[in-house]
């Protein structure tokens, strides 16, 4: 039997909707969360990405402010612009899009926001709380995850939970939310020996890798939960054949005509629907969370801070 696809869509409107919901409660309250959005360079990705952080902030009634900066700019006056947000009270949550310039040191950058204010949870206070079960801004995308697995019904508890990938953005943070809601998580990355008979026994497999259709059938248990946190760009039409069924694939061969790529995931889509018993699509599955979750810490950090 097909496995049942997860789609993000919904979910990510519920939030969204529980979101601009207490927005309103709190500007009622003569509160308005800020997020301010830091961007260095012309990188296109990371243009539509801030794109949609800001629209979407718009939507939900939170203030949000786009400091584009020229690519150029110095360490010392990323780090200086920082400083003035951290000290704004109508700013509530700063983020620093990634990648930054090569003479911007990236780690430099996120340890100076202040952790109160890190929206991403990307800040070494946050990260460090997370690992020993405080209460701290957690990074969107793997929050997104147990966001999805949690409204699909899918128990965590007792599980046992592989995630492939170890990077902090994802795999990581993603561990130790899954840790959080009792899974037995196991944690496997680029120099782990027999990968599949160790993602095979997984009753949830995260897939963060960053390489188109790596997951396939073999790796995965029958009836397992397979979440694709992957997004990759394939123009590759041999490739684009060995991951789609004939209806889905005549649309991504149409996509790559006319746009020259289409996004893939980290896992065989083909071979997953086959094996798996729930399975998220990309795209439409996760990647539509982490927005919606970075409206959500926002708004906590809105919260938290002034202690309400
Ligand atoms: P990174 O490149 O930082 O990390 C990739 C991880 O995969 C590494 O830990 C690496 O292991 C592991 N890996 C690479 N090759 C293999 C292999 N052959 N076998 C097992 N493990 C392997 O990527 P990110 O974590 O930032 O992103 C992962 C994916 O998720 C990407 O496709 C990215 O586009 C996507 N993504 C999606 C987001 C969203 O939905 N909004 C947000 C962020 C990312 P090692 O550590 O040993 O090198």
């Amino acid at each position: 039997m097909a496995a049942r696809i997860l789609s993000g869509k919904p979910i990510a409107e519920a939030i969204k909707a529980e979101v601009a919901e207490e927005v309103n409660l709190l500007r009622s309250n003569g509160v308005q969360p800020g997020l301010a959005v830091v961007r260095v360079g012309d990188d296109p990705a990371s243009a539509v990405y801030v794109g949609s952080k800001v629209k979407t902030s718009a939507e939900l009634g939170i203030f949000s402010e786009h400091i584009h900066l020229p690519g150029e700019t110095s360490h010392a006056e990323v780090l200086g612009i920082v400083a003035d947000l951290n000290h704004r009270s109508e700013v509530d949550g700063i983020l620093v899009q990634l990648p930054l310039p090569k003479q911007v040191d990236a780690g430099v950058i996120l340890e100076a926001i202040d952790p109160s204010k890190d929206v991403d949870g990307f800040h070494p206070m946050n990260v460090g709380r997370l690992s020993i079960g405080e209460r701290a801004i957690v990074p969107c995308t793997p929050a997104g995850v147990i966001e999805v697995l949690k409204r699909s019904d899918i128990s965590i508890a007792g599980k046992h939970a592989v995630i492939v990938g170890r990077s902090n953005i994802v795999g990581k943070p993603m561990a130790m939310l899954l840790l959080r809601e009792n899974a037995t998580v196991t944690i496997c990355h680029s120099r782990t020996a027999h990968l599949a008979s160790i993602t095979g026994t997984a009753d949830i497999l995260v897939a963060a890798i960053g390489r188109a259709g790596f997951i396939r059938g073999d790796h995965i248990r029958e009836g397992a939960t397979v979440v694709d946190v992957g997004i990759n760009s394939v123009s590759d039409v041999d490739l684009a054949a060995e991951l789609f069924d004939a209806d889905e694939l005549e649309k991504r061969l149409k996509a790559i005509e006319n746009r020259g790529s289409t996004l893939v995931g980290d896992v065989n889509p083909k071979e997953a629907m086959a094996k798996a018993a729930n399975f998220t699509p990309v795209p439409g599955g996760i990647g539509l969370l982490t927005v919606a979750m970075l409206m959500k810490n926002t708004v906590d950090a809105a919260k938290l801070r002034r202690g309400i």
